[in-house]
């Protein structure tokens, strides 16, 4: 039995408290108060149970109250918890061998550093490629998220995130290859067909200029960020867009970035911090997945199944040039129970066979989703791979405007009031995300879509109200 705050009282400490921006964006109109999980399930002060497809934004990994990782954290803090990681101690060694057994064996990605966020990872991974390459410019894609540091609100270009005070320093971006809102993916099928980019971006290459006319804007950018043909420090991009709503780059245009970055002096950089730890089905990385090799790749999230931590892995070359430029150092990165916390996820994910689990249950929600995209008209696109997926809606796949965020929101709230709780994402902040737990069931991909096909059936017929979510009504 639940005896914590009650929900009336946690609503007033946060409204008077707890950090305003982010509930401002109000996700729900009527707040459910989480008291406990297990697996893919979180339950409410009453014991009501709803289907976490959102997984703490992608980041319970192995399911919530995960036995293996809470019997390892507990046994971790029992001996001790932290020693600094000067000393040598016996956790920390275990879990940087077992992390890098996870990385290919061409990719020479063998020196691992912990941290505690994603932002950090990113930070470090910046550091790294600045001091290895002695150059300065760092290079992102335009619809990304990097994290919430200085460094990184200023790589993320996602307009919902700037602040009018970060520091833009030797930061910039290229165009996004979103074959669904991007220029190109619809009309650059060579054979004629109908573009599968719209769904899926699983094109070939062969088929589709996308991944090209994508590349050709990167190189356009360096040509003038580095007029002497060198100059730059690195690029990043993400294993597929997370905060944009599992953005599917168009296929190919990794492998004709990364060459074009090595050509410019630069590294690449893959941010894994959604993509990582078998989510995708089929590959461990996002990387994998787009055949590609970067220089440092950072994860975060899934890494601990809800425990703070975070890394970033590179080559042995750039560790030493790193080491040599300064010091660098994290208290907690990596500590005793932090390790421990790690060490477990990454095995209760292969002991519970979440990655193959990963690509059959991705699948079904895949089906399901795209007989409602072919059913309503309001929702524009589908598209993910494993458990990394989404859902966009529009005013009509007539003209593909996005929906304006108030309507999805009333969406939202009706699903969640039948037990389904939905990531937000997207530029336009009109689409859904879906990244539960990695242990979530078929049948938990069949309740899903019988639930949103009642509410979509509701939301067409005007059966939800829709305006009492308008943040402006007409008069
Ligand atoms: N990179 C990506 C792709 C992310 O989605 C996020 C967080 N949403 C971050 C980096 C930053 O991670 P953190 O919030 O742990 O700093």
């Amino acid at each position: 039995k639940y005896e914590g705050l009650s929900k009336d009282e946690c609503k007033k400490i946060r409204a008077a408290h707890v950090a305003p921006a982010v509930h401002r964006q109000t996700f729900h109109k009527e707040q459910p108060l989480f008291v406990a999980g297990k697996g893919q399930y979180l339950f409410d002060e009453n014991g009501v149970r709803y289907l976490d497809l959102m997984g703490g934004i992608c980041t319970v990994s192995a399911g919530h109250a995960h036995d293996a990782v809470n019997a390892a954290i507990t046994d971790q803090m029992s001996r001790v918890s932290h020693t600094s990681n000067i000393f040598l101690h016996n956790k920390i060694h275990e879990y940087s061998k077992a992390m890098i057994d996870k990385m290919p064996k061409d990719s020479n990605l063998s020196v691992v550093y912990f941290c505690n966020s994603g932002s950090e990872a990113n930070d470090l991974a910046m550091l790294m490629a600045r001091a290895y390459t002695g150059y300065l410019n760092i290079v992102g894609l335009r619809r990304a998220y990097h994290g919430a540091s200085a460094t990184n609100i200023a790589l993320t270009a996602m307009p919902l995130y700037r602040h009018a005070s970060m520091p833009i320093t030797n930061v910039s971006q290229t165009m996004s290859p979103d074959p669904y809102r991007g220029l190109w993916g619809g009309s650059h099928c060579r054979d004629g067909s109908p573009c599968q980019t719209l769904r899926s971006c699983d094109c070939a290459p062969d088929v589709c200029d996308g991944a090209e006319m994508y590349a050709q804007q990167y190189r356009d950018h360096l040509l003038t960020l580095c007029p002497g043909g060198k100059g730059l420090a690195g690029f990043i991009g993400e294993g597929m867009g997370g905060m944009t709503a599992a953005m599917m780059q168009s296929k190919g245009f990794y492998k004709k970035a990364y060459e074009i970055t090595k050509s410019f002096g630069g590294v690449n950089i893959m941010d894994e911090v959604q993509t990582g730890f078998g989510r995708l089905g089929t590959h461990y990385w996002g990387f994998e997945y787009h055949g590609v090799r970067p220089d440092i790749i950072t994860a975060a999230k899934s890494i601990g199944n809800g425990f703070p931590l975070a890394m970033a892995v590179t080559t042995p070359e750039i560790a030493e040039a790193f080491a040599n430029s300064s010091l660098h150092f994290n208290t907690f990165g990596g500590n005793a129970v932090a390790s421990a916390a790690g060490l477990a996820t990454l095995k209760a994910i292969d002991d519970d066979g979440l990655m193959e689990n990963s690509r059959i249950v991705g699948n079904r929600f895949l089906e399901g989703f795209n007989y409602l995209r072919e059913k309503y008209d309001h929702v524009g696109d589908c598209r993910g791979k494993g458990l990394m997926m989404a859902m966009e809606f529009v005013e009509s796949k007539s003209t593909n405007n996005p929906m304006p965020t108030y309507k999805m929101n009333a969406i939202l709230e009706r699903t969640k009031d039948l037990g389904i709780l939905l990531g937000k994402g997207g530029l336009y902040a009109n689409c859904f995300r879906i990244q539960p737990p990695m242990c979530v069931s078929l049948e938990d991909a069949d309740f899903t879509i019988l639930v949103m096909d009642k509410v979509f059936a509701e939301y067409q017929e005007g059966k939800i109200d829709v305006e009492a979510f308008n943040p402006n009504p007409a008069k």
